[in-house]
């Protein structure tokens, strides 16, 4: 209430009428503001030994704490305490050697199904369905390049869950599957589509997945879930063929929704145990064996798919406020294996950033 009123204080009442996850990138000044406002937060924030820091938290029957995994720094910046409300909470941590955000304590990997609560594939249907395939839709045309035809490319679909991007990938010409953690989520996948199969299991267990020469890798809004990142991505990048790429679509932690809302911004969910930016997601690529990266910032999908009810003049502060700060609530990357990778798809409205180790 206080807030509400500071900001009609401060900016009168011609932004009432913008969502409030646009607000920050529309309101004069406000993107400094706010960057200045992190700045500060996180050089004051007390930065603890591993030891201190575990001497005050309790750690629940599924958690285990960590040290950055991105850089190994075992110190710890206790940032955040996002609380859904409905009996979770949990704390987020920043290293104060590369920034990366993450919960500590963690989820335990052989625990990570405790979290997913039966019939989660069932809200995945629906207007859900109908907004995140528009997502996805957005993000291919963002990497055109990569997405416009499938040409009987092979695809992986990482986490595909009830397939919704696999019917998008089979329309488009790609010889397509997927693997899933949630045994009903790949049984009505496998009823949705017809030529694309999913799997239930990690890539080792099926075999047709496991022999790998991937020609794409798709991350949906899967990221943020993985207690094993560098792993996983070392399997990814050796599950792709000569020339492949990765793409990866997550929260993104340098948001300025982050710096402005922070225990309450809509990134930190329930099952989400890692928050990457720009910066930490270069990290995690370079370490495991990728060769090159580039980002398409994320507008917002209203804005991309020309539905908003902005004025034309909001429109472009907003993209500008995003191009300036963040690249958006939402990270797009496109992750290139190798130079064949760089050379395919590489240029144009794509600019390759290379990851040299
Ligand atoms: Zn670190």
């Amino acid at each position: 209430m206080v807030k509400r009123w500071l900001g009609r204080l401060a900016y009168g009442s011609r932004y009432d009428d913008v969502p409030w996850g646009q607000r920050v990138y529309v309101r004069p000044g406000e993107r400094l503001a706010r960057e200045a406002q992190w700045r500060l937060l996180t050089r004051r924030a007390p930065i603890v030994s591993r030891a201190a820091y575990e001497r005050t938290r309790s750690l629940g029957e599924i958690e285990e704490f960590l040290d950055c995994m991105m850089c190994g720094e075992s110190r710890q910046q206790p940032l955040f305490e996002p609380n859904g409300g409905k009996g979770w909470r949990y704390h987020v941590v920043r290293c104060p050697s590369c920034g990366f955000l993450y919960r500590n304590p963690n989820v335990r990997p052989e625990r990570l199904g405790d979290l997913y609560a039966t019939g989660y594939s069932n809200f995945l249907t629906g207007k859900y369905a109908a907004n995140r395939q528009r997502r996805y839709e957005l993000t291919m045309q963002a990497f055109s390049p990569v997405f416009d035809e499938g040409k009987e490319r092979r695809l992986l679909d990482f986490g595909s869950g009830v397939g919704l991007f696999l019917e998008l990938a089979e329309q488009r010409g790609f010889d397509a599957c997927g693997v899933d953690l949630s045994p009903e989520s790949v049984a009505q996948a496998n009823e949705r589509l017809s030529r694309a199969r999913t799997f239930f299991g990690a890539p080792q267990d099926v075999p047709e997945i496991a022999a790998g020469g991937f020609d794409v890798i798709t991350l949906w809004s899967v990221l943020a879930h993985l207690p094993r990142p560098l792993d996983d991505f070392r399997q990814f990048r050796s599950l792709l063929g000569p020339g492949g790429v990765l793409l990866i679509l997550t929260v993104n932690a340098n948001s300025l929704l982050l710096k402005a809302y922070g225990s309450k911004w809509s990134g930190f969910t329930k099952n989400h145990l890692m928050f990457y930016s720009p910066r930490t997601v270069r990290t995690l690529l370079r370490r495991t064996g990728f060769a090159g990266v580039a980002f398409a910032p994320h507008y917002g999908d209203t804005i991309e798919a020309g539905t908003t009810r902005l004025p034309a003049g909001l429109v472009s502060r907003l993209r500008r406020n995003v191009r300036l700060s963040d690249g958006g609530n939402m990270m797009r990357v496109l992750a290139f294996a190798d130079e064949e990778a760089i050379g395919r798809y590489g240029g144009g409205p794509l600019t390759v950033h290379r990851l040299t180790s």
